[in-house]
């Protein structure tokens, strides 16, 4: 059943593949995109341990719970959205894509519509004239919530309450909007200002029975689905027994030691993002949890600070952003002593590299195991189990 599913499934295109740049192994079948990312990662990780069998999805297609859309107007003067062509700042069009949310596709779709009736402008890179910069949506997966953000080059957007009514009848799905401004130069979506113009600012959602609180600037996983497994498998290798003080380093909204704080004594998060941290300070009274708490700091400094105050800790979970963790996060959780170290990476090189320096420091990986989080695309997500010797 599910191999006839993905054969069906498997012979979606994408009309923009090339230009894209997003999905890079669109082009095979899944079991073929599968085979590829799990040769990737044995090559990488096998020198340190076993390489568990790859746990793809049943259905790889509109997984995307965040969805981004930039907009732009072509040299006919038509308003286009869609994405950046690879490597460059060229915008190309897309409608549908096979990794989003298709909720969030259409009510972009639809955005892109009413901007000539409100007379409102796409913003100009160059020049900064123009106001409608970005769109960026996201979607509950459990919760069906939407969020839906919109990214201008200006805080004076002068039809406002009318759009968002206008698009809050088309779209009575959308559970909130939110006015983000950015008038910098920079290749980052979202700006520090913000105002909620529809509902409560931020969406909630549902991972391992425990409810989440998501704000538009906070690191949440795009695949809940695969995120499930992946935490699954994380908190199955740490064998938790109940009475451990554990570490959920790069916590974000604090997903991944919530979920653990009914299997433990105690749980430390640290986080840089000062929204996530509040988010996750919310989450764990939202969901009755006692046991946690949350710092707000740069994870090296503060595990650096936890060593000097030697004090102790029996596993730290590590979920670093893609440029992996850092030679002071590492040093300081070793002189720590923790007896087991969960690594979970969405970047296999950085992976390798981190896990090379920590298995010359008193640690043995046991199992390495690749979660598809990102199907279509060249990315894997690996968790991979560490002892001290
Ligand atoms: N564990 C979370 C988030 C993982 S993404 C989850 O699964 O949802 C990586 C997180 O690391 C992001 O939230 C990012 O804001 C945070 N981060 C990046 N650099 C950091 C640093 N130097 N110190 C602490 N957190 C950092």
């Amino acid at each position: 059943m599910q191999t006839e599913k993905r054969d069906v499934l498997d012979k979606l295109n994408c009309p923009v593949e090339d230009k894209c740049g997003g999905c890079q192994l669109q082009h095979l079948s899944y079991e073929k995109q599968l085979e590829e990312k799990q040769k990737q990662v044995n090559m990488l990780l096998d020198k340190f341990c076993n390489v568990g069998d790859i746990i793809g999805m049943e259905n790889p297609y509109y997984y995307r719970n965040k969805v981004h859309a930039v907009f732009d107007t072509d040299k006919k003067g038509n308003i286009i959205s869609g994405v950046y062509e690879a490597g460059s700042h060229k915008v190309v069009s897309v409608d549908s894509c096979l990794i989003e949310d298709q909720r969030a596709d259409n009510i972009i779709v639809t955005i892109r519509g009413m901007l000539k009736s409100f007379k409102i402008r796409t913003y100009n890179e160059d020049t900064g004239v123009g106001l409608l910069r970005h769109v960026l949506i996201r979607t509950g997966h459990m919760s069906g919530e939407i969020m839906v953000v919109l990214v201008l080059g200006s805080h004076i957007f002068p039809s406002k309450n009318n759009f968002v009514k206008a698009l809050i009848k088309i779209h009575p799905e959308i559970t909130t909007i939110v006015m983000n401004v950015n008038n910098k130069k920079t290749s980052m979506v979202l700006g520090e200002r913000e105002q909620v113009l529809y509902g409560k600012g931020f969406i909630e959602d549902t991972l391992c029975d425990k409810v989440f609180r998501i704000s538009p600037k906070s690191f949440y996983q795009i695949n809940a689905v695969q995120t499930e497994v992946l935490y699954g498998k994380a908190i199955e290798l740490a064998g938790l027994k109940g009475n451990e003080t554990i570490i959920d380093a790069y916590c974000g909204i604090g997903t991944i030691g919530l979920i653990a704080s009914s299997h433990v004594k105690k749980v430390i998060g640290v986080e840089l993002n000062r929204d996530a941290v509040k988010d996750a300070i919310i989450n764990a009274k939202r969901n009755n949890i006692k046991n946690i708490y949350f710092y707000n700091q740069d994870a090296g400094v503060f595990m650096n600070q936890m060593a000097d105050e030697k004090q102790s800790v029996d596993v730290v979970f590590l979920d670093p952003p893609r440029s992996g963790s850092t030679e002071q996060f590492l040093d300081s959780m070793i002189s720590m002593n923790p007896k087991k170290v969960i690594y979970i990476s969405c970047n296999p090189e950085t992976l390798e590299r981190d896990l090379a320096y920590i298995v010359k420091r008193g640690y043995e990986a046991k199992i390495a195991i690749p979660v598809d989080m990102f199907p279509g695309t060249e990315h894997c997500e690996v968790c991979v189990e560490m002892c001290r010797r």
